[in-house]
């Protein structure tokens, strides 16, 4: 990298080692040209995609969104809140891994919906009912059948 003094774009690193609990590398450079030193940090960059909206609009992710968005359909069901956790964390872990710099909410609302299958059916029809507006009782009834068809796969038998 450009050395942050005289701009001459031949460093070299004197130094390397692990901080941040092996979460970030501390580099001590010295520039060739004019021998000053400096230091770099280096982490991996996992940045959530910012969310594209149904309208099109592009929002920030919002984790507090999402989070209130899985407490509200898991309400007064038996499913504990570091259970809610490591669905929040997967659902966070597969946006950063899709690289994308956006992704659209019906993408996310889909990853949601497929953690709430896994974690409780009735969350999974709440969240469903809301986030894919059924417009009437029979498409309603249409989800049910197919989570009803979902069940065999995951059944211990
Ligand atoms: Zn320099």
């Amino acid at each position: 990298m450009y050395c942050p003094f005289c701009n001459a774009d031949d460093t070299k690193v004197v130094d390397s080692r692990l901080v941040a609990d092996g979460g970030q590398v501390r580099r001590r450079r010295e520039c060739l040209s004019c021998s000053e030193r400096f230091t770099t940090y280096e982490m991996a960059e996992l940045v959530m995609p910012r969310v594209i909206k149904t309208d099109g609009t592009r929002e920030p992710f919002d984790e507090h969104k999402l989070r209130a968005g899985l407490q509200r359909a898991l309400e007064k069901r038996p499913v504990s809140i570091e259970q809610i956790e490591v669905a929040l964390t997967q659902i966070k872990h597969f946006l950063q891994v899709t690289g994308e710099r956006e992704v659209s909410s019906r993408a996310i609302g889909e990853e949601v919906m497929a953690k709430l299958r896994e974690l409780d059916e009735i969350a999974y029809v709440r969240f469903a009912s809301v986030y894919r507006s059924f417009q009437d009782i029979s498409e309603f009834q249409d989800e049910l059948n197919r989570l009803k068809e979902f069940k065999p796969l995951t059944a211990k038998n």
